[in-house]
């Protein structure tokens, strides 16, 4: 498959330059030429097979030319060896959990699946170590870190902003040692993103080491997260509610939502999507005027939602050739404050025992809001209420069991290498590696 960039200035490139470079060189996003159809037959017979093996379908329609079946294959296996259950709240709306990962969000997926896949394209080529940059304001960093734990031939360097991630996060991603290095700035998250730019723009460093990031701009961390929007539907249909089924995805840069997209235009019978935004509204303004208009992000209580100017927006446009009409007919938006999100994060709890984060909240307020008669709402529950524990606890002013695999990060000893906000003694820290 040929990837091109969504800036059109950049030559096309194969799935293994996409996954190494990440960005195209014009600074656009990389898209799959075709999107294929997948057959009748798999639909009709989707709520028989397993979660294993419908995101191997979909993968294979992504990737299968591109990477050897039986490689694949192992791929999506190891990838995906937890579920993501469709948990009935309430009549008509479900929630699709995905934090039963290693980290407890969704961002695992897309982080193990890349690193299996990056892991393979190294091996192949017997190509010298290549480096991941990823800068984090928290889930990133703990998704990436734990899916790339242990890949031969690739380091992480996790930069993350010093005292402004909480003890919990700190400890996904500082604790694990092998191939992770966790880099503790004395900065703001936008100094950490601001190195990481740099680094690769850095013509000495680039011909020092191989670099690459793996953030949501990447293809190979972005695509498989369509393998549960299938997996809902498939829940859906066995449970008799399939029919005018409404997706509704807590949207910040917009990766998920855009692989939920991809599925529509591969056949999955999804009705129509929700993107639900906190304060950080930039898409919800777009759908009511037709005009993006990117700004400073502002912080939330459902803070990996904190984005100004979603970088997947580019691959949405390029989806439905630039038309606003055509997004709008697939796509509506909805927008809540931090007040809103708490007192439906406590009245869910009251009337139906259902504990949501921050995030899941604003799913599931824009589908209690905009749900149709005869349509049947999932939101997807992005991560673990634990995760956003003393938020959660202040809201509903109850204890929150922690799961065993939080508790375990809890337990491990924090490693980080002190760093300034300083490009120079970063990148003079890089070439000493
Ligand atoms: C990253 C994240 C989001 C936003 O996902 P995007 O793909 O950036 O739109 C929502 N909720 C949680 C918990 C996240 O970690």
């Amino acid at each position: 498959m040929k990837y091109y960039s969504t800036n059109h200035q950049a030559a096309d490139a194969s799935l293994q330059e996409a996954v190494v470079k990440g960005l195209a060189s014009d600074k656009g996003l990389f898209m799959p030429y075709v999107i294929k159809q997948l057959p009748q037959s798999f639909y009709d017979n989707i709520e028989n097979l397993s979660f294993q093996e419908i995101a191997y379908q979909v993968a294979d329609a992504f990737f299968g030319e591109d990477v050897p079946a039986e490689t694949l294959k192992q791929i999506v296996y190891d990838t995906l060896s937890f579920d993501a259950p469709a948990v009935k709240v309430k009549e008509n709306i479900y929630s699709l959990e995905l934090f039963h990962g290693p980290t407890l969000a969704f961002k695992d997926v897309g982080g193990r699946f890349m690193a299996r896949l990056l892991g393979y394209f190294i091996k192949k080529e017997g190509q010298k170590q290549v480096n991941v940059l990823v800068a984090t304001s928290g889930d990133t960093g703990s998704a990436v870190a734990n899916g790339f734990l242990g890949v031969e031939g690739i380091h992480v360097y996790v930069l993350y902003p010093k005292g402004k991630v909480s003890e919990i996060q700190e400890k996904q991603f500082t604790t694990l040692g092998q191939n992770i290095t966790a880099l503790e700035v004395d900065g703001t998250f936008d100094d950490c993103q601001a190195l990481v730019k740099n680094a690769f723009m850095d013509a000495e460093l680039n011909a020092h080491m191989k670099l690459t990031s793996a953030n949501s701009i990447n293809v190979a961390r972005f695509l498989p997260q369509a393998f549960y929007y299938f997996y809902a539907y498939a829940q859906l249909k066995k449970a008799g509610k399939a029919d005018n089924l409404v997706v509704c995805v807590p949207s910040g840069n917009f990766g998920n939502i855009t692989a939920g997209l991809f599925g529509k235009h591969m056949g999955l019978p999804i009705k129509r999507f929700i993107a639900a935004n906190n304060r950080n509204d930039i898409f919800y303004q777009y759908l009511q005027s037709g005009e993006y208009n990117p700004r400073p992000s502002v912080a939330t209580i459902a803070n990996a939602m904190d984005v100004g100017d979603p970088s997947n927006f580019a691959r949405v446009l390029a989806l439905y050739e630039n038309s606003h009409e055509a997004i709008c007919a697939e796509i509506s938006g909805a927008t809540y404050t931090d007040e809103q999100i708490r007192e439906t994060v406590k009245a869910a709890y009251q009337e139906t025992g259902y504990l949501l984060d921050p995030h899941g909240a604003c799913g599931y307020r824009a589908l209690e809001e905009g749900l149709q008669e005869g349509e049947t709402g999932v939101f997807l529950e992005t991560a673990h209420p634990a995760k956003f524990l003393e938020t959660v606890e202040g809201i509903i002013g109850d204890k929150v069991e922690i799961p065993a695999k939080l508790q375990a990060f809890m337990k491990g000893t924090k490693q980080s290498i002190p760093m300034t906000k300083d490009f120079e003694s970063f990148k003079a820290y890089l070439l000493k590696e």
